[in-house]
């Protein structure tokens, strides 16, 4: 896929994200401390970074899933039809469970999730977004946690691409376009 070129400006800086993850897993221990199992599930593939240091934070008897929806496909458009390309591996009909999500934008992805995974009847549902568009929204859903409510501009980085890159970049940036912009 061939894209214009585009700059990488720093919004929100590792350091950042770290001590930020801190405060978030403290609540979130706070949250779910007397449970005999908390089931985190990671949206792939955005959340794979984020989902990494959060349940090195957690001080609780964690099990890791992954499940896969697609949302935008290579693109900067939203797409409001989520499927599901990988379901979880495991059961949680009668677990907690936390959901974990890179960014909340138009809202429908995590809905759709949501939805699906509360008609298996877990004991809790909670969910945790690293970053929340409020500006974008469409459905009307907060995560139970978010790390950092940004504006409306496309980001990359820790964890999150751009066409598959940038994933490894270890802050989140956002995308400048040094030509034409998007095709
Ligand atoms: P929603 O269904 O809430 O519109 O979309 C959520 C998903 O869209 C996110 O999990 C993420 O994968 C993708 N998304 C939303 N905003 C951005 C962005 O700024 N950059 C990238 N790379 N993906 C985004
Ligand atoms: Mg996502
Ligand atoms: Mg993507």
């Amino acid at each position: 896929m061939s894209q214009p070129d585009y700059v990488v400006d720093t919004m929100i800086s590792a350091k950042a994200i770290a001590a930020r993850i801190e405060t978030l897993a403290r609540e979130i221990q706070d949250r779910f401390r007397d449970t005999d199992k908390l089931v985190v599930v990671g949206l792939l593939r955005g959340s794979f970074v984020f989902i990494a240091d959060l349940v090195r934070e957690l001080d609780l008897p964690v099990e890791v899933d992954f499940l896969e929806a697609s949302s935008y496909g290579d693109s900067m458009e939203s797409s409001r039809e989520v499927r599901i390309l990988k379901d979880l591996r495991g059961e949680i009909a009668g677990r907690d469970v936390l959901v974990v999500e890179d960014i909340v934008d138009t809202g429908f992805t995590l809905s759709h999730v949501l939805k699906l995974l509360q008609s298996r009847e877990p004991k809790r549902l909670e969910t945790i977004a690293l970053l929340d568009k409020p500006s974008r929204r469409e459905v009307d859903i907060k995560a139970s946690w978010t790390g950092f409510e940004i504006p409306d501009e496309f980001v990359v980085g820790y964890g999150i691409d751009y066409g598959q890159r940038n994933r490894n970049l270890p802050f989140i940036g956002n995308v400048r376009f040094t030509e034409e912009g998007p095709a």
